[in-house]
């Protein structure tokens, strides 16, 4: 299983990708002109846009939400102030294919967290996010989806020498850390309510900051936010690795976006076709796990 793997390997080489191993699904024909963009990504300029890409094409400027605290996925890289991540790296591949340029101008990242995610979106803050952010029936009458781009599981992270938790189970009577307005606090709440979940934080890092100065016993969340802390610190923390829920991420925008929804999921699609996904996946991800998933099938709704 994909989740289980992420932990099976905590690479510090660079990881060596087989393009071959990701470029397993349907082709779509390519709709876009001009030569390769940003890191080596093949995307390109697409050659229409439906009306509601071409607004944010003459606005000069994609608007794209982003975690900036979560390692591997999206961070704000305090040396450079450049945004870091797989989530940062789906949003720079829909850029290059609205404006066929990796000018940053034209992508603006702005910090969302677990919280604020729907309110961004549906404000018109930003246009599109990619925030470590499931996909779910419940979300789904709030904002819509493109996607998944990803697939993740819940986990536990606890200190390194805490061999009380090994499961689920062992969170009865532990103080766990999770963040308010996100789902592993919902799951959690229905898988283990022995749990003591009732001091919610703001965000991961504040979470595994907590558990490595023993306020809390553990973090649980997404496997892939938990291996992002563990290979910062992998003398502090431990992860149980053992995943126990399915967390599909999404490319998220707001309510009634369709045309939204259809340009990212084909712009998925493309990234599968020309490698995109696994480059994307190879500079961030695997970094801390060379082991290339398969880029999941996006699923229209
Ligand atoms: N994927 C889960 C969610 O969307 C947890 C991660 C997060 O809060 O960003 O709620």
């Amino acid at each position: 299983m994909r989740q289980r793997r992420l932990f099976g390997v905590l690479a510090t080489a660079v990881a060596v990708i087989t393009l071959a191993t990701a470029c397993s699904s349907s082709k779509i024909s390519s709709d876009s002109t001009g030569t390769s963009g940003a890191d080596g990504y093949a995307m390109a300029e697409a050659a229409s846009l439906p009306a509601a890409i071409q607004e944010i094409k003459d606005r000069g400027k994609l608007t794209w939400g982003v975690k900036f605290d979560q390692p591997l996925m999206g961070l704000r890289n305090p040396a450079s102030g450049e945004i870091e991540g797989f989530d940062a790296e789906m949003g720079r591949l829909v850029a290059l294919r609205i404006f066929g340029s990796d000018d940053p101008s034209k992508l603006e990242f702005v910090e969302t967290i677990s919280a604020n995610r729907e309110q961004y979106l549906n404000s018109g803050k930003i246009d599109m996010l990619a925030a470590t952010y499931t996909i779910s029936d419940v979300r789904k009458e709030i904002v819509d989806f493109a996607g998944p781009y990803f697939e993740a599981g819940q986990d536990i992270l606890t200190k390194k020498d805490d061999t009380s938790i090994s499961g689920l189970s062992d969170l009865s009577g532990k103080k766990v850390c999770v963040t308010v307005g996100s789902n592993s606090l919902t799951n959690l709440q229905e898988l283990n309510p022995e749990a003591d979940i009732s001091a919610p934080l703001k965000a991961y890092a504040d979470c595994a900051l907590a558990v490595r100065n023993g306020t809390y016993d553990a973090l649980s969340t997404d496997n892939v936010i938990l291996l992002g802390y563990l290979s910062n610190s992998p003398d502090a923390f431990r992860v149980v690795g053992d995943p126990f829920t399915s967390e599909p991420y999404g490319i998220a925008f707001a309510h009634g976006s369709p045309e939204l929804r259809s340009f990212v999921n084909e712009t998925l699609e493309l990234a599968r076709e020309n490698g995109d996904w696994v480059k994307a996946y190879a500079k961030t991800i695997g970094e801390a796990d060379p082991d290339v998933p398969t880029q999941p099938a996006v699923a229209p709704y």
